[in-house]
């Protein structure tokens, strides 16, 4: 018997489920990171100690980085150069409208796993 095949909402490009959500994974986590070492930083200007701060050790994140960067100031997506620019743009984008993360294709793995870490965070 065939299985269903569920619907995967529509994205914008042609990559599979698996690299999106791979990819979605390394944005949440870039940005994190970012916020993570700006409050490094805010606090080294606030007590004046050195804070140990901790270099991310998560593969592509530094590269993620950069694109998250590039993304907030470049204004001409359409004729960017970079793929990743583009890739980038349609799941972040795809991440803030979607409404229905917890039963979405893309976000639901995700999203479970937010909540997962949230509730541990607030546990501890
Ligand atoms: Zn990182
Ligand atoms: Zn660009
Ligand atoms: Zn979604």
């Amino acid at each position: 018997m065939m299985e269903t095949i569920l619907e995967v909402p529509e994205i914008g490009f042609e990559i599979t489920q698996k690299i999106v959500q791979q990819q979605l994974v390394l944005i949440l986590h870039a940005h994190a990171c970012q916020k993570q070492e700006n409050s490094y930083s805010h606090d080294y200007e606030v007590h004046g100690q050195e804070q140990p701060k901790e270099k991310c050790k998560l593969p592509f994140c530094e590269e993620t980085k950069k694109c998250l960067d590039h993304i907030r100031c470049c204004f001409e997506p359409d004729t960017c150069t970079l793929t990743h620019c583009h890739h980038n743009r349609e799941i972040i984008r795809h991440w803030k409208i979607c409404m229905k993360k917890s039963s979405c294709q893309i976000c639901r793995p995700v999203y479970q796993a937010q909540i997962h870490s949230i509730k541990q965070r607030r546990r501890s």
